[in-house]
């Protein structure tokens, strides 16, 4: 949990993507987050949905599972939380980054400078699977949610089994992608399901992916963590940035 939760935020506090500060707008020109974090090993889980002045969802979202008697927190329900554990609440400015702001303008005035959220230079949600050496997995999974949203619209991402799950019977994943369309196949429980019944880490990551364009139009992503240390990652997005460290050798790609 330590680990996923930690790499989150670093990705969170890093403007290139679509998560925490540098997150896409919504249609009010604001940044409305959503994160979930969930534990393998008792299957709890935590998430926020909507937060507008936090700088870590993640950490907000492990709030939710260890400080609170529930599971999900919306808006202004999960900033108090946030405020009762010392979390310092920033102004929803803080979160937004000028190429960010260009972009809002640029659709509000009728040009989108981009082809799709998809074909545009690297961003998106961001996530990660860990395994301890006691074999407990752990997923985390944030998001700015899909740009020129409508205020309030929720994805896939911080729904349990839509933009992660975790269960050290099987494994943990976590998802990127159309979020309307993701969940529809309750994508990361799906690609759980699969790894149940024996299927390699890298098989059911691409029969996760296949879930979304057999029957589907959507284009998603996926990092899946066998519970037996075996990795997989497979996205029909145009792109997908990812790392991963195995007895502490790196290894970093960005496929197209
Ligand atoms: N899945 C996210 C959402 O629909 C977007 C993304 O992954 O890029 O909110």
């Amino acid at each position: 949990l330590q680990a996923v939760e930690a790499a989150v935020r670093h990705l969170e506090d890093d403007p290139t993507f679509d998560a925490g500060r540098g997150s896409v707008l919504n249609a009010a020109g604001e940044v409305e987050l959503d994160a979930i974090i969930m534990d393998g090993s008792t299957l709890d889980l935590g998430a926020v949905i909507a937060v507008k002045h936090v700088s870590n969802p993640i950490t907000l979202a492990r709030l939710v599972m260890t400080e609170s008697d529930h599971a999900i927190l919306v808006a202004q329900g999960a900033e108090t939380l946030a405020r009762e554990h010392g979390v310092v609440l920033k102004p929803n400015w803080h979160l937004v980054v000028d190429r960010e702001r260009e972009r809002w303008h640029a659709r509000r005035s009728g040009t989108n400078p981009d082809e799709g959220l998809f074909r545009d230079a690297p961003r998106g949600t961001v996530g990660a699977v860990a395994r301890d050496t006691d074999r407990h997995v752990a997923a985390a999974t944030s998001t700015g949610g899909t740009f020129y949203k409508e205020p309030g619209r929720v994805g896939d991402s911080p729904l349990v089994g839509c933009g992660l799950y975790a269960d050290d019977q099987v494994g943990a994943v976590s998802a990127t992608g159309e979020g309307e369309e993701l969940m529809k196949v309750v994508i990361s429980k799906s690609v759980c399901d699969l790894l149940r019944r024996g299927m390699h880490a890298q098989e059911a990551a691409e029969a996760g992916i296949a879930l979304l364009s057999r029957r589907l139009t959507g284009r998603g992503g996926l990092i899946v963590l066998g519970r037996r240390g075996d990795i997989g990652i497979a996205h029909s997005t145009s792109w997908l940035a990812h790392a991963h460290v195995v007895a502490g050798e790196i290894r970093t790609g960005v496929e197209a």
